[in-house]
């Protein structure tokens, strides 16, 4: 069971969890729960991280960022043994989850389960700090915004859980998110391959190496609201998902980043350049767009979108290079966004692309940069407009709650 951060952001919300999980040990289960930092803890101390350094060190970072996970945990075990129940909280380091070394964005290596299961032999409720591990070079690092769900997909994968309960604020996965369009449906089950494609464009509700953690160990996740009983979603394998809907959900992320290169020599090895110049950086490139010179001889442009919070270190990556191979100017664009269109029936139909093109022109929206995997299409949009494309593309396929839907594909590309 994974307690996000507004489910134990005050005292009675930890109790409240701590009720929760003491429930599903009466009825036999035992219980791992993974805790996120209380409400905007994880912000609030990056925030004092800024406050007495511009540039603060990764690895104090993750020191000072692995501690609002320890409070949660201490505080529910707390409130558990007040229930008359025995619960041990354990750091991430303690649980024996074992990472690579890039601070801040650590990647799980290993779970070294031992002392979970010897303590839950010994019948005690364990509590694990979310979001966080310990390092190959034995030091702590936190695994990226949103980490708590790889750690509890992880644990879940090395105790074999039945399933790994990931509670939030919202009442399961929905085909948009439910802050911006209030009628979006509540999707009882996703596919691994379309939550993939969906966390991997912006939908915040599990964490995109929580779900390719899940789908490489087979890992049950069941996403629901830590404020009601009532079942949420489920993600699970291609082969049990019965429906193919043309699309599923519309995501969006606000966070993006366009670097623009001016004047790029068309030569061969170029690119290859830059995007290792950026990757040995540790930058996310999202979507990239050559403009090739109209002729011969003549110089390239190269955009490409990375998250806002890269762009520092992107540009200090590309500095170098940009002065080495004779790259005329760099130009950035800061307030970016994202929409997307998901959905696995989108596979085998034809039309998707020019539907969400043309309900974005019919909003006066410009699309800056189109990418496209087989069940995904993503408009990289100005950021004021997102809000405005997610309602209009939502309507447009007609996933809202109280859409008649036309469940049959044929019905639907129609
Ligand atoms: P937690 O703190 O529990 O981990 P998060 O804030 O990380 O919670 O994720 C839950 C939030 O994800 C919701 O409040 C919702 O606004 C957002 N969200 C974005 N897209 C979706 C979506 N398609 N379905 C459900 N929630 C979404
Ligand atoms: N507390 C961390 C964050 O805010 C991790 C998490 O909540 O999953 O990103
Ligand atoms: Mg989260």
């Amino acid at each position: 069971m994974k307690f996000g951060g507004t489910s134990v952001a005050d005292a009675e919300r930890i109790k409240r969890a701590a009720r929760r999980i003491v429930k599903a040990r009466d009825q036999g289960h035992h219980v791992v729960a993974v805790l996120s930092a209380r409400g905007k803890t994880t912000d609030e101390l990056i925030a004092s991280a800024e406050e007495v350094s511009s540039t603060p060190d990764p690895r104090e970072m993750d020191m000072l960022l692995s501690t609002g996970e320890r409070i949660s945990c201490a505080l529910c075990a707390m409130a558990i043994n007040d229930l008359g129940h025995r619960a041990i909280s354990l750091t991430g380091s303690q649980a024996g989850i074992v990472t690579d070394t890039s601070h801040t964005r650590a990647r799980i290596l290993d779970v070294r389960a031992d002392r979970i299961r010897q303590a839950l032999e010994k019948d005690e409720i364990v509590l694990v700090a979310g979001f966080q591990g310990v390092s190959t070079a034995r030091d702590v690092t936190t695994l990226g915004r949103g980490g708590s769900d790889t750690t509890a997909v992880a644990l879940a994968a090395a105790i074999g859980a039945e399933v790994c309960e990931i509670y939030t604020d919202v009442a399961g996965v929905f085909s948009a998110d439910p802050r911006i369009v209030p009628d979006a449906r509540k999707l009882p089950i996703v596919s691994f391959e379309e939550m993939l494609e969906m966390s991997a464009s912006g939908a915040g509700v599990l964490q995109l190496r929580s779900v390719e953690y899940a789908r490489t160990h087979a890992v049950r996740i069941h996403c629901r609201s830590s404020f009601t009983e009532e079942p949420g979603t489920y993600v699970v394998g291609e082969e049990e998902t019965m429906e193919r809907p043309l699309i599923t959900a519309v995501t969006h992320s606000t966070d993006e980043a366009r670097i623009t290169l001016l004047g790029v020599p068309d030569h061969p090895g170029i690119a290859g350049r830059i995007f290792t110049a950026l990757a040995d950086a540790n930058v996310n490139v999202d979507m990239i767009i050559q403009n090739e010179p109209v002729s011969e001889g003549a110089q390239a442009d190269m955009s490409f979108t990375v998250p806002r919070g890269d762009v520092r270190t992107a540009r200090e990556a590309l500095d170098p290079v940009v002065a080495e191979v004779g790259i005329a100017r760099v130009a950035e664009d800061p307030s970016m966004g994202k929409v997307s269109v998901v959905g696995a029936g989108m596979k085998s139909h034809p039309g998707v692309a020019a539907k969400v093109f043309a309900t974005l022109g019919r909003e006066g929206i410009n699309i800056e940069m189109i990418s496209t995997s087989p069940i995904k299409i993503s408009c990289v949009v100005q950021g004021d407009q997102v809000t405005t494309a997610v309602k209009a593309l939502h309507q447009a396929f007609e996933l809202g709650a109280d859409e008649v839907r036309a469940e049959h594909p044929f019905e639907a590309a129609r």
